[in-house]
C-alpha cells in the first residue's frame, strides 16, 4: 500500500487516512506498512542523480503559460499538449539571464522524442511518444513520473493495474525507468466507471464516497457487491466473501468500455 502525496497542496490533511479505512470497510487489506512518498524523498534525490550523471537532465525556466502557448503549435511528432523543448539548448548565458530573473528552474529529461510501445493486458499494442517531461519541479519536489517508477521498482511491483485515464503516461513512465536501469512492469489499463452523464466519476453527480452511500443507507459491502455486480462477479442483491470475489475474478472477462455508474 503506497500514498502517492507528493503533491502537498492538493493532498487534504486526514484524506489518506479516510482512504485507508474506505478500503478496510471494503475488506481490502495489505502487505506490510503504508508507504507514503513524502517520506521517501532521498530515494528520488538518488535516482535525479543517477539521470544527471547520465547527462540527460537539463533546466527548464518557462511558466505554465509559455509551456502552454509553446505547447499549442504543431512540433512535428510529439503530442499535442508536449513540452516542445523551448529550454533544451539554452547557452550558459541564457540559462544566466533565466536564473539572473530569479526563475527557479524545472527539470527536464532530454527524452528525443522516443517511441515507447508495449503491450497492455486488456488493450493490446500500445505506443507513445515521450516528450521531455518534467522529473523535478520548480519547487524542488520529485515529479510524480519519476517518484511512481522508482516506488513500482523499490517495492518489486511487475504489474500495473490502472485507470485507462492514465494510459497516455505510460510511455513517458516506461522511458523513465529504461534511464534508471529498472526493470520494466507489465501494465493493464481497465475502462473507468463514470457518472450517468458519461463523464468521470466525482462529486458533483451526488453520493459518491462511501461516507455518502452510508448516509443514504447503503453499506460498504452492499457497494462492493453493487461494483461486483457491474463486472458481472455478482449476481444483483448477493454479498459475495472477498474470497469468492477473488475465486470469480477473471481478468480476461473484464469489460473494454467504460461502466455508467447508475443513478
Ligand atoms: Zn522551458
Amino acid at each position: 500500500m503506497r500514498l502517492d502525496d507528493l503533491d502537498r497542496i492538493r493532498v487534504r490533511p486526514g484524506a489518506d487516512e479516510q482512504q485507508l479505512a474506505d478500503l478496510a470497510a471494503f475488506g481490502l487489506d495489505w502487505d506490510g506498512a503504508v508507504i507514503r512518498q513524502s517520506e521517501r524523498l532521498d530515494l528520488y534525490a538518488q535516482a535525479l542523480a543517477q539521470l544527471d550523471a547520465g547527462g540527460v537532465l537539463y533546466p527548464c525556466y518557462c511558466t505554465r503559460r509559455e509551456i502552454r502557448e509553446a505547447a499549442s503549435a504543431p512540433h512535428g511528432a510529439l503530442p499535442e499538449g508536449a513540452y516542445p523543448g523551448t529550454c533544451r539548448d539554452l547557452s550558459s548565458a541564457e540559462r544566466a539571464d533565466r536564473e539572473r530573473d530569479g526563475r527557479p528552474p524545472a527539470l527536464r529529461i532530454r527524452a528525443g522524442a522516443a517511441v515507447v510501445s508495449f503491450t497492455d493486458r486488456l488493450l493490446g499494442e500500445h505506443s507513445g511518444v515521450v516528450d521531455d517531461l518534467v522529473v523535478r519541479r520548480n519547487d524542488g519536489a520529485p515529479a510524480y513520473n519519476l517518484a511512481v517508477v522508482v516506488d513500482d521498482s523499490a517495492q518489486g511491483i511487475g504489474e500495473i493495474v490502472r485507470g485507462a485515464d492514465l494510459l497516455h503516461t505510460t510511455a513517458r513512465q516506461l522511458h523513465v525507468g529504461t534511464l534508471l536501469d529498472l526493470p520494466a512492469p507489465r501494465h493493464a489499463h481497465v475502462p473507468l466507471v463514470l457518472g450517468p452523464d458519461g463523464t468521470r466519476l466525482a462529486k458533483r453527480h451526488g453520493a459518491v464516497t462511501l461516507a455518502d452511500r452510508a448516509a443514504a443507507g447503503e453499506s460498504p459491502l452492499q457497494v462492493r457487491s453493487r461494483l461486483a455486480a457491474s463486472l458481472g462477479l455478482a449476481a444483483a442483491g448477493e454479498l459475495p466473501s472477498m474470497a469468492q470475489l477473488l475465486e470469480r475474478f477473471d481478468p480476461a472477462a473484464l469489460p473494454s468500455e467504460p461502466t455508467v455508474l447508475a443513478p
